[in-house]
């Protein structure tokens, strides 16, 4: 089979930077994630969140070792790297074109696959906004940047494209700014029922609700990790 096999992560006292002589706002990080953990990440606002995000992607300066399904990431080139691991960041970017073209900007999958993926990931049961004709299908137009779609909803969207690439190991950083109930059960329930049991999950949450059911909560504080337990250890 063709790596990645699974979504395991090993971390290795990761330490990480914006700039070269910027601080750190990781602090010598080192945990394991097995392949289809569901974890939950909190912690205030500023405590490292994001950043570990961009840290597993190498999208920041590191230091010390990331193993994602026993490759040192180091070693994995970028492109590789960032076509197997999906982040959902808080804002996700679309591009301006049919949303058939931000599932699959490469051309790559068939409609069965796309529309499959539609479903899965609860953009069917969207209600639509103003601008946005009708329910989304592949042929709705997202406007550029997304202007057309909340927050949330370019969350679902990613999410549909993690899906249709089949991802092994995804970060969804949750949507902060006033995630409406609706789009955060959508969300929810497609992490819960539409991903392989082999998928490993991290979820950046900001409502106690969303992590009652991981596996594991990571509680961060001031780029440190103060707490790694089950939610019944905590
Ligand atoms: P939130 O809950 O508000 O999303 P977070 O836990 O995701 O917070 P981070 O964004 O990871 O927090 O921020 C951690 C630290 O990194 C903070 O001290 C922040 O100021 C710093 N930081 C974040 N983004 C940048 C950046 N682009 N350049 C320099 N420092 C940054
Ligand atoms: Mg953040």
């Amino acid at each position: 089979a063709s790596w990645p096999t699974s979504g395991e992560i090993r971390v290795e006292n990761l330490t990480a930077r914006y700039s070269k002589c910027g601080p750190a706002v990781l602090h010598n990080l080192s945990f394991n994630i097995h392949t289809g953990e569901r974890i939950g990440v909190v912690g205030r606002t500023g405590s490292g969140k994001s950043s570990l995000t961009l840290a597993l992607l190498r999208c920041i300066l590191t230091d010390g070792t990331v193993y994602f399904n026993g490759l040192a990431t180091k070693e994995i080139n970028l492109e590789n790297l960032r076509s197997n691991i999906t982040i959902i960041p808080q804002s996700p970017e679309l591009l301006s074109g049919a949303l058939r073209y931000n599932l699959d900007p490469f051309d790559e999958y068939d409609d069965a696959t796309l529309n499959a993926a539609l479903k899965a990931s609860g953009l069917y049961a969207l209600h639509t906004d103003p601008g946005v004709e009708g329910r989304l299908g592949l042929d709705t137009a997202i406007a550029s940047n997304g202007s057309n779609i909340s927050a949330g909803q370019r969350q679902i969207i990613a999410l549909a494209r993690a899906i249709v690439r089949s991802s092994k190991l995804l970060i969804l950083d949750e949507a902060t700014s006033a995630i409406d109930h609706e789009t955060d059960a959508i969300i929810q329930n497609t992490l819960r029922t539409e991903l392989g049991p082999d998928v490993t999950v991290l979820t950046i949450a900001h409502r106690l609700q969303t992590i009652m059911d991981a596996d594991k909560i990571m509680v961060l504080d001031g780029g440190r990790i103060t707490e790694f337990a089950t939610p019944a250890e905590l």
